[in-house]
This record gives C-alpha cells, sequence and structure tokens, in this order.
C-alpha cells in the first residue's frame, strides 16, 4: 500500500484574501506532494508499508526520512482539511465547554495557540491536541507531530497551523502574526470537533 495526495474539496482560490491561490497550489502540488512520495519511497519495502499513517508516526523510534516526510504527509492532510473556504465557524458544545474548562475561555485559548505559533522559531506547527480527554497547545519543530514521541506535546492533533514559510511567504513575507490572524477567520471548527469526539 502506498500513500496519496489527497484531493482537496475546494479551490486553490478558496480562501483568498487570507490566503492565495498561488500559495495553496505551491504547497499542495509541490510540498505536499513531496513528502507524500518521499514517504512512500522511505517505507518501500518494510513493514509500515502495511500500517496506518498514525501508527508509523506513533512508533518508538523513527528513521529521519519517515519522520519528516511521514510528519509532512500527516499534517498537511489535516490542514487542508481544517481549513473552511467558506470561511470560519465558531467552537460550539462539548467542544467549546472543553475549551472554556482548560484555557478559561475561547479567548484564551486562541491567544495561547496564536502565541505558540508566533514564538515558534523557524519552520513547525502550532497544535492543539486532545490527551487523556485534556486540551492542551504547543508547538514542534519542522515537521513533527504530538503523535511522535520525541514531541514535548503530545496527544491526538485536533487543530493545527503550518508556520513553515512556505505557508504565508508570497503574500504576507516575514509577517507571520499576520497570517496567524488570518487563519482564525479559516477554521472550520465542525471538523476540529469532530476530530474532538473521534
Ligand atoms: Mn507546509
Amino acid at each position: 500500500m502506498s500513500f496519496e495526495l489527497p484531493t482537496l474539496n475546494y479551490s486553490y482560490d478558496a480562501l483568498e484574501p487570507m490566503i492565495d491561490a498561488r500559495t495553496m497550489e505551491i504547497h499542495h502540488t509541490k510540498h505536499h506532494a513531496a513528502y507524500t512520495s518521499n514517504l512512500n519511497a522511505a517505507i518501500a519495502g518494510s513493514a509500515d508499508e502495511k500500517k496506518t499513517i498514525e501508527q508509523i508516526l506513533s512508533a518508538e523510534t523513527l528513521a529521519p526520512a519517515v519522520r519528516n516526510n511521514g510528519g509532512g504527509y500527516y499534517n498537511h492532510n489535516l490542514y487542508w482539511e481544517l481549513l473552511a473556504p467558506g470561511g470560519s465557524t465558531e467552537p460550539e458544545g462539548d467542544l467549546k465547554k472543553a475549551i472554556v474548562n482548560d484555557f478559561g475561555s475561547v479567548d484564551a485559548f486562541k491567544e495561547a495557540f496564536t502565541k505558540a505559533a508566533i514564538t515558534r522559531f523557524g519552520s513547525g506547527w502550532a497544535w492543539l491536541v486532545k490527551n487523556d480527554g485534556k486540551l492542551l497547545v504547543g508547538s514542534t519543530p519542522n515537521q513533527d507531530n504530538p503523535l511522535m514521541k520525541v514531541s514535548d506535546i503530545k496527544g491526538t492533533p485536533i487543530l493545527g497551523i503550518d508556520v513553515w514559510e512556505h505557508a504565508y511567504y508570497l503574500n504576507y513575507q516575514n509577517r507571520r502574526p499576520d497570517y496567524v490572524e488570518a487563519f482564525w477567520k479559516l477554521i472550520n471548527w465542525d471538523v476540529v470537533s469532530r476530530l474532538f469526539h473521534g
């Protein structure tokens, strides 16, 4: 079995003006495509070929090529799914209750997540994860993620933002905070909620 680059269920320009079409196209057809094919090359002929991506990433140790490309494959699958072409919804129901319970308020959560995204030095991701029923915010370098044993923050990712420059540089150049602010206008909280309950 090999992993496949997912098809986006919206067009590259669907997230304009928050994320521009050219960035989306390059991000999907070049970056994500490369992680996918490099992951397949890295696991070819190994037992990983019979595993899910979650099983692969949660192994005790990861070869660098599997860590980087498997992480890149998984992280981007999640990222595309979390983006809402129609504009952001709002956290509701049990998810909202959990956010308020664990962070004090939705605004306090947004502040913590924004800080994690802005302060991640260099390339990486910021996350909202569920761990033992508790919600946590943190970040990882490169294409690491909270499923990996090497990650400082551990749990099931339910929201993630790519803060690699390739995710925003064409439109925002060095202004990562502006990209992170725009991201809040694009979150599909119905998907976050499904992952929270999943
Ligand atoms: Mn990326």
